[in-house]
């Protein structure tokens, strides 16, 4: 198919400074886990965006010197020599598709706390950046920098652009955001110098100058340069000569570097989860810069619509259109755009589980592609998957991993029935996705069920509750059995150990209220899966207008929500609600009248007037079907169980195995599947 006109400008070359992108889909630098200790998985994952049609590719932030040491969270490097072979994997990886490569030289300063180096982090003024985690995690305050170690700053900047030139980067970043030490040279609450790089906005913006000017020198003008810079803060700071600081700083550093590259200060709101911020959500922060500078300007906002982007273009807010999580849920995005196919584009859910790896300290997951991350490990393409089997499979459960599991078999060319017992195909994203901004969740069914009806040798059998006879009847070759798991009333003690379960009225799970019970107000939620349904029930409740509160083991709504950016967004909803919220508590007893709680740590007992308690706890997995049809083997078909079914967890963990159910079927068990990657020795080819 030819690609739409109206998308023409997505695609139309850009020179930056002495580089050319062919088209304006930009990888921009995010973090993948990839140290320089998997240099192969790395280039393999971002070769796989270059060759899905992205522009530019860029790998994530490299630190240039030990003292910018980010552990416990995965950080790749290029403080030396040695670390030049291991970028240049990638920038062949990239290369060879024609893109443009790029590198984020980075130095988190007083952000990043060294707990592995243990140089004494450095800043402009000793202020650490958020105080409290850097007190709580590592009981280090930074150093206030003095001249030579300016000085030291920009010389490993400098070192580092020579070093990302030899390795075949083509742009080169200079990173000013963040609370990065860049970035809080420009913030006056972080320095409080009184030298020529304190005081003013002209002061404040020199380091960030001179950064610039160290890496365009050191690389003889022949890489691009380009600034990274977060603009929250300085966008709400009045300026005395422009409509804000950040028009300020722009104005003065808008002939400095080759591109802009601007974003968000805060990750909540820069890797803003999809629940809380729609597509597009930084416009109102970066929407000056195209009237300040004449550079090229890139920006992110999870953009998947290509209406989106190309009116990006047109109404001149962003001259490339930045993806990170777009481009880890669909590396070919690019591609499916240039040959009119949008409708397969697999478009990122704003989940926010790839920034979850990375403050997991792993290599990048995404729920919508399960083979990100696998592209060297497991050989595991995204689009592309040999087509080396026939026979028919059936798949019982037409829940995420069922979808999945579905369409993989289906690619590798067997006949596929997947049958489901309800009229509808999602399974748990069914009740899930109605929930107070969880649409757009929706997508990881719709993408697959708009994939598999392409297909002719799928077929599709909603309403259609099978039992062990049923499948036997129905004489597949295969059988996989993705029937989901279930919410249990099992409630948890003190330490968190489990306790069994409560005996009173309206006690009810997710599951009842996905089929449409109501529990009586007042009603109390309990939630020690303390992940994103929780809350989201709290909120659904609190909008049916009963009167909710929320309890929870952990010290906040929602507590793992932390990694996935949601915690913030969680307690602005419950606030907004009115819906009130008890966090350390457990629930010991409840008569369908009073509740009573104790605070996990000292045991304080107390007690809340309930007429519902709602428990979002353990689920529990397994099934029946797959039991009995194990129990009763005849060796006729195969059997698997996926999912959920196997073991109950987030929607990434049930799309991942059915991904890896499928690709297996029929196929002898390997764990040499299991590529182990290593650091490159220097002496090893480029290869
Ligand atoms: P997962 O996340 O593993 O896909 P879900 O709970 O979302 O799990 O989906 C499981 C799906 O399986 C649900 O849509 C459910 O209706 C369906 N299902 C469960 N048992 C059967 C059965 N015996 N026959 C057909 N479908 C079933
Ligand atoms: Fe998008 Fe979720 Fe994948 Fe991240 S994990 S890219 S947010 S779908």
């Amino acid at each position: 198919m030819a690609r739409n006109p109206q998308y023409d400008p997505l695609f139309q070359p850009l020179k930056i400074g002495p580089k050319t992108t062919k088209n304006r889909f930009f990888q921009v630098p995010h973090a993948s886990g990839m140290t320089n200790a998997a240099p192969h998985v790395r280039a393999a994952f971002r070769g796989m965006k270059a060759e899905g049609g992205w522009g530019v590719v860029c790998t994530g932030a490299a630190s240039v010197d030990p003292s910018s040491d980010d552990s416990p969270f995965p950080c790749a490097t290029i403080w030396d020599d040695a670390d030049i072979r291991a970028h240049a994997l990638m920038t062949d990886a990239v290369h060879a598709h024609g893109a443009l490569a790029g590198i984020e030289l980075w130095h988190g300063g007083a952000a990043s706390v060294n707990r592995t180096s243990r140089i004494a982090p450095l800043s402009p003024s000793g202020v650490p950046w958020m105080p409290t985690h850097v007190g709580f995690m590592s009981a280090q305050r930074p150093k206030i920098m003095d001249a030579e170690d300016i000085r030291a700053l920009i010389q490993w900047h400098a070192d580092a652009a020579v070093r990302a030139e030899q390795a075949g980067f083509d742009i080169l970043y200079v990173y000013a955001g963040m609370g990065y030490l860049p970035y809080q040279f420009l913030l006056p609450d972080y320095n409080h110098r009184t030298d020529a790089y304190g005081g003013s906005v002209r002061n404040r913006v020199r380091l960030v100058e001179e950064l610039l000017d160290a890496v365009r020198e050191a690389t003889h003008g022949r890489c691009a340069v380009a600034l990274r810079m977060s603009m929250q803060e300085l966008r709400a700071r009045p300026s005395e000569v422009a409509e804000s600081e950040a028009h300020e700083v722009v104005g003065l550093l808008k002939d400095a570097p080759d591109l802009f590259d601007v974003k968000m200060d805060y990750s909540a709101y820069d890797c803003a989860p999809s629940r809380f911020a729609a597509e597009g959500s930084h416009e109102p922060v970066i929407d000056f810069m195209k009237s300040v500078t004449d550079k090229p300007v890139v920006g992110v906002g999870r953009f998947t619509s290509p209406d989106t982007m190309v009116g990006m273009i047109r109404r001149g807010v962003l001259d490339l259109i930045g993806g990170a999580r777009p481009s880890i849920a669909d590396p070919f995005l690019p591609q499916k755009i240039d040959e009119g196919r949008e409708e397969d584009i697999r478009e990122c859910i704003g989940c926010n589980m790839c920034i979850a790896s990375w403050h997991d300290g792993v290599w990048v997951r995404c729920t919508q592609n399960p083979t990100a991350g696998e592209e060297w490990r497991r050989d595991w393409h995204p689009e592309v998957v040999t087509r080396d089997r026939a026979g028919q499979v059936l798949i019982v459960g037409g829940g995420p991993a069922g979808l999945e599991a579905a369409l993989t078999a289906a690619r590798r060319g067997f006949d596929v029935a997947l049958a489901e017992a309800r009229d509808d195909f999602g399974g748990r994203l069914l009740f899930e996705s109605a929930l107070p901004g969880l649409r757009a969740w929706m997508r990881v069914a719709e993408y697959r069920l708009g994939q598999l009806r392409k297909l002719p040798h799928v077929s599709l059998y909603p309403a259609s509750p099978m039992t062990d006879a049923d499948v036997r009847d129905f004489g597949a070759d295969h059988v996989i059995v993705a029937t989901g798991a279930r919410w249990t009333t099992r409630l948890c003690g003190a330490n968190e150990l489990p306790v069994a379960g409560l005996e009173a009225p309206r006690i009810l799970t997710p599951d009842d209220l996905a089929r449409g019970q109501v529990p009586e107000g007042p009603v109390a939620v309990f939630d020690f899966d303390n992940y994103y349904l929780g809350t989201a029930i709290a909120e659904h409740l609190a909008t049916l207008g009963l009167q909710t509160t929320y309890i929870t083991t952990g010290g906040a709504a929602g507590a793992w929500g932390i990694m996935t950016n949601e915690q913030p967004g969680m307690h602005q909803a419950l606030e907004r609600l009115g819906v009130a919220l008890r966090t350390s508590e457990i629930v010991t007893g409840f008569d369908g009248v009073t509740l009573d709680l104790a605070h996990v740590f000292s045991g304080a007992a107390r007690q809340i007037a309930a007429r519902s308690l709602v428990i979002v706890g353990q689920r529990a997995g397994g099934s029946a079907l797959f039991d009995s049809l194990a129990g009763g083997r005849d060796d006729s078909f195969s059997l698997s169980v996926t999912g959920d079914a196997r073991a109950p967890g987030a929607l990434v963990h049930a799309v991942y195995q059915a991904h890896e159910t499928a690709r297996g079927l029929d196929l002898a068990p390997s764990n040499a599947a299991l590529r182990r990657d290593g650091p490159v020795p220097l002496t090893e080819p480029v290869t």
